[in-house]
This record gives C-alpha cells, structure tokens and sequence, in this order.
C-alpha cells in the first residue's frame, strides 16, 4: 500500500490553528491590543471599520520591531516573550505562545508597519494568507502599526458564521474594555467606521472605570485592596445601591489580563449576601496579583480562565476584603470621589494609605442645580449635604425659603437625641408634609414632589445614631424592676461577647452567674416593655449575620435596635413627626438608601406628574 500520510503545509496548518486563536474579530482585537500593551506603548489606537469584518488596525507607540523580527513575528511559535523553559509560566497567564500574528495572518491580509526607536527607517510587511506579498524598507512612525483586513477572506465558514455587525462590534467593545480597563496608565483611542467611540486618557484605575463607564460611576466605587503572600488584590465594588440586575459589569484581572473566574465571583457576591435583594448583583473590577507559579497549566492560555492552586484561600481573602470594604463604606458612607485624584476619603480606613491629594473644587458645583436629583447617580453625600437639600426646598411653591436648613442643623446638633422624636428646639416654620396611606411621608420640593417611606427613612435615622453613641452621651432609663434574662448556654456566649457594645448603646446590664444576665436600664427609646424580646433580637440578628460576618457587633446591634424601635408602616404620624423624621434623615450620611440597601425616597418630578396628566 502506498504511503498516505503527508505533512499539511504550513498555511494550512496556520489556518487551523487560527481557527482556535481567533474565533471573531474580537479575538483578534484583544491579540493585536495586547501585543501593543506588552511592547510597552502609552498610546494604542484601534481602528475599525464594518465591526472588525473589513479592517481591523491597531496602531501603537510602543519598541517596535526590527526588519527581522518584522517578518519572523508571523512564524508560528515566534515570540520574543519567552526564551527558555523557565519563561514558559508566563503562557499560563499571559496567554504568550507566538501563535497570534502566525494565525491572523492565515486569515487575513495584514499589514504591518513597524519601527524600533533608534533606527531611522522601519519595516513593511504584507502578508495574505500566511504567504509575504511583500517587505520593504519604509518610513513610519516608531512603534507598530497592524493592519487586519478582510477577516476570514479565505474561510468562507468563518466568515458566514459571524453575527450581526452590532454583536460583533458589541465583542470587540467588550475586549477593548477589558484591555483598557486593566492598563490606564496607557492612553487608548478607539474610532468604529471613522467615529470615536472611546477616547481615554492616562489616568488611575478608577479614573479609568469613570471613563470608560460614564460618570455616574463616581459615587458608585468603593476601594478593595488586600495584600497576603498568595495574592494581592487592589480595585474596585460598587456600593449596595447600585447594585444591577445584570452581571455585565464585573471584571477580574490576574497579573494585568482579564479572566473569567465563576468561583471568585461567588466570593465577591457572597461578601453582599444579605445586603442585596435577590437576583441584584454588584459591579466590581479587581486586580490580583499572583505568583504565576502558583497558577494551573492546564487551562488554555487563549480562553480567559486561569485556575490557581491557592484557589480556596484566595476566595476567602477576596470575600473578606470586599465585605471589608463594604462595611467600611457602606453602612457609613463617607467616600467622596474627587474628579482629578480618584477616590479620596474624609477618614480613611485602617491601613489605607492614601495618596498626596491636589484637589480642585469647582465652587460653583450644584448638583441639584439642573435637574433636582431625580437621577439615580445623584447621592446626597455631597459634603454640601445640608445646603443642598436647602436648595432643593428653596424654591418650591411653599416657599420655605429658610426652613429646611433650620432643622436640618438642629437635627445635627441634637444626633443624640434622635430617637425620640422630639420637635428640635427651633421655632422656625417647617416645609408642610403630608402622611398617605399611613407609610408615606410626602413633601412638595422644588422640582416636583418628594415621596419618603417612614419605616426605612426612621430606620436609618436611628441605625446612624446608633453607630455614633457612647455611653456617657446616651440617656439610659433605669428599670422599675430589673429584668432578669435566662439564656441557652449559646446566646449566653454570644451575648457576652456582644456585652461591651451593648452597653455602649445605654444598656445597663451584667452577667449575673449561668447563663443569666440582669438588665437594671435601657435606652431611653427602647421600651421597656420588651426587653427581654429585644436582647433575644440583638442575639439573634447577630447570629444570622455571623453565617457570612458581614457585619460587625456594633453595626449588628444597631441595626437591630434601629429595627426595633422604628415607627412602623402603618403607624400614623404627627406633622412634628414627620418633619423631625425628615430633618433627621437629610442630616444623616446616607439619607438615600435603606438598611436593607433599597430605596428610602423617591423623587417624582414635575414633569413625571404632568405626564401623567396627558
Ligand atoms: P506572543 O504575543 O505570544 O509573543 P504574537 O504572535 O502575538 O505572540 O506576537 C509575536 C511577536 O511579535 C511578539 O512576541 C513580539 O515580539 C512581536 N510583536 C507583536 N506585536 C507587536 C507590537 N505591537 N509591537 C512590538 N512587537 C510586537
Ligand atoms: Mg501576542
């Protein structure tokens, strides 16, 4: 029998293994963009024309390449990223295997356009279909410019495979973002049909966030940063609020590439748990750092997954530095975002060293000025707070002009006595509200009409003054008849390592012998009816939390007494209720947002109502 077997030709051979490189055209804009990347560029251009089906170029200002090194960049297996075995970890994250320009040039007709820094004259290249047309001498920008035309023009498959041009620009944009998200000391342009769609600056990672996801996403980061030996972790969540019904916007980036890692986004999801509604999800953008030593071979460097052998204790790390960093900021935000410095901090954390600010503030800022805050993006914790929210008022048909300031100001002088709602000592006239429905407090604003749930909107008046209560400010009311709480030896534990928190928020109690613990006096607003019922709810409330530690004592206990000693939907309130509520809550730090992370108050505008009206 004759022999059969025959060596395919390398085109051939190049086309097949393209097939496994480059599936669409955005594979080949991530392979081109990070290319440029790792030849050290500040700034990447990447042009495309009919979603990538036509031209795909990107043109950087990075080291460029030598007339030899011109050509031998479309070799299968050419890479000057890994030169002997020890080099080969990087595979496993970077996904260098001298296999990109080798396979895009099997599919494509390429022009390459490159030249080194120090030398005069550069290099071209043509190439169609693995096969060089033609290489001269020429001149050109130092740097690399890649042109990728005609994507597939000799795989009809491929190329009738391909989606809508809106999808295919859609994977394109995604890969762009993935790039640009992890490099912003890099400068990036992106032109789709001669349009700009993305003009990035070099800036910092959140800057870069802002940039490429608009601008509301100023008051939506919180900052996550962790350093172990298995991993170093800096980037970014978005606060509970803001949290989506979509998961499109979360990225990981191991060692400056993105990947997918379905396990670490459980922990980053799980560090939320309880604090968001179900099916909400957060945005995050984190970078770690590992060891590449410590990743696994055996997962394709082209897909974006990476397994790590430290996989379990990396999870952990991340679930608690998020949960970290949500209980940080979150339940008492106090995290600014500063347009030139990124993210500063009015106090900053344990441990968060922050950098050298040189801020400049625009005086004239009013975010209520234009458009009230009916906006979502809009948040209340403008340091202004107090003067915003008299400008909301100001010129609303009640003409309060001066009142909300008032008893917003007193409302911040008296935060120890909040609780009871007690009309603040000020005489001035009050903006008017209504009660609807026996839930809703509702009040006539300059923009339209504000509506505020009075369960939640109490609930965090009273969560915020917990937090920030000593013992030696709290009024405490001494029981007639000190009651006595029998425990199971469980709750006992559990109370007794509560006990200095609680006592902190004006408890008077002591451990009095097995399990049983003595409570001689209350805060004042709890009642004393259900102190026994309260103390369980305490214990329990911090039970729950402990499953995922989301929460530490004091915010546990807080949350739980602000529960308890809420009015309630239903109750019917005073207008001197009603208005204390409301100057309390504009004197909180996150007047906005509920305990349990949904709305306290929504803004109906003027125009909504009219609408409505047609
Ligand atoms: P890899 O990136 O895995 O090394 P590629 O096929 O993507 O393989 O690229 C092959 C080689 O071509 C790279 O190792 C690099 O030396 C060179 N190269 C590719 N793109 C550029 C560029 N934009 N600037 C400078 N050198 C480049
Ligand atoms: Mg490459």
């Amino acid at each position: 029998m004759a022999d059969i077997i025959q060596l395919l030709p390398d085109s051939v051979a190049n086309q097949i293994a393209a097939g496994e490189v480059v599936q669409r055209p955005a594979s080949a804009v991530k392979e081109l963009l990070e290319n440029a990347v790792d030849a050290g560029s500040t700034e990447i251009e990447l042009i495309i024309k009919d979603s990538g089906k036509t031209l795909i170029q990107v043109v950087d200002n990075g080291k460029g390449m030598s007339e030899t090194d011109a050509r031998l960049s479309f070799e299968r297996h050419a890479t000057s990223k890994i030169k002997n075995a020890d080099d080969l970890f990087h595979i496993r994250t970077m996904g260098f295997r001298g296999e990109a320009l080798a396979s895009i040039a099997a599919i494509a007709q390429v022009e390459l356009k490159t030249r080194t820094h120090n030398s005069e004259l550069g290099t071209s290249v043509i190439i169609e279909g693995s096969e060089v047309k033609e290489q001269n001498v020429i001149q050109t920008n130092a740097g690399t410019s890649i042109a990728v035309k005609n994507l597939f023009y000799n795989v009809p498959a491929r190329r009738n495979f391909l989606k809508s041009d809106s999808v295919e620009l859609g994977h394109i944009e995604e890969e762009f973002r993935r790039v640009a998200l992890v490099n912003p000391d890099v400068s990036f342009s992106f032109y789709h049909n001669e349009k700009p769609l993305y003009k990035l600056a070099k800036s910092t990672f959140n800057q870069r966030i802002v940039a490429v996801f608009g601008d509301n996403y100023k008051q939506k980061l919180l900052p996550v940063e962790e350093e172990t030996d298995f991993v170093r972790l800096n980037g970014f969540v978005t606060k509970i609020e803001f949290a989506k019904k979509t998961k499109s916007e979360q990225y990981f980036f191991v060692n400056g590439r993105f990947i997918k890692h379905p396990y670490l986004n459980h922990a980053v999801e799980n560090a939320y748990a309880e604090l968001l509604p179900e099916k909400m999800h957060p945005s995050y953008f984190i970078n770690l750092e590992v060891d590449s030593a410590r990743i696994d071979v055996n997962i394709h460097p082209t897909k974006t997954e990476v397994k790590f052998i430290d996989e379990r204790i990396i999870y952990s790390i991340l679930r608690s530095a998020v949960k970290k960093s949500l209980g940080q900021f979150t339940l008492a935000p106090q995290i600014e975002f500063d347009p030139i410095q990124g993210i500063s901090l009015d106090s900053p954390p344990k441990g968060y060293i922050p950098k050298e600010p040189t801020i400049t503030v625009n005086p004239d800022f009013n975010p209520f000025q234009s458009s009230g805050f009916s906006k979502p993006k809009e948040t209340f914790r403008d340091k202004n707070n107090k003067e915003n929210w008299h400008k909301l008022f100001s010129q609303s048909n009640f003409e309060c002009e001066k009142e909300l300031d008032t008893p917003a100001e007193s409302a911040a002088v008296k935060q120890d006595d909040l609780f009871s709602i007690e009309e603040p000592e000020d005489t001035a006239p009050k903006p008017s509200v209504i009660q609807v429905q026996n839930m809703y407090i509702v009040s006539d604003i300059k923009s339209g009409m504000l509506i505020i749930d009075q369960q939640r909107a109490h609930e965090r008046v009273l969560y915020e003054a917990y937090m920030k209560r000593n013992k030696e400010k709290t009024s405490i009311q001494q029981l007639l008849f000190p009651e006595t709480c029998r425990l199971s030896p469980a709750d006992s534990e559990t109370l007794k390592e509560l006990l200095p928190e609680i006592k902190e928020m004006g408890f008077d109690i002591e451990e009095f012998g097995k399990n049983t613990f003595v409570v001689s006096g209350v805060p004042t607003d709890i009642s004393d009816t259900d102190v026994h019922e309260t103390i369980e709810e305490i214990i329990s409330q911090f039970k729950n939390n402990l499953l995922n530690k989301s929460l530490d004592n004091r915010n546990s206990i807080a949350l739980t007494l602000a529960r308890k000693s809420s009015v309630k939907t239903g109750t019917r309130l005073e207008q001197e209720e009603m208005q204390s509520i409301m100057a309390a809550l504009f004197a909180c730090e996150c007047p906005e947002v509920a305990l349990d992370g949904k709305k306290i108050m929504i803004l109906l505008e003027k125009s909504d109502i009219q609408e409505k009206f047609k």
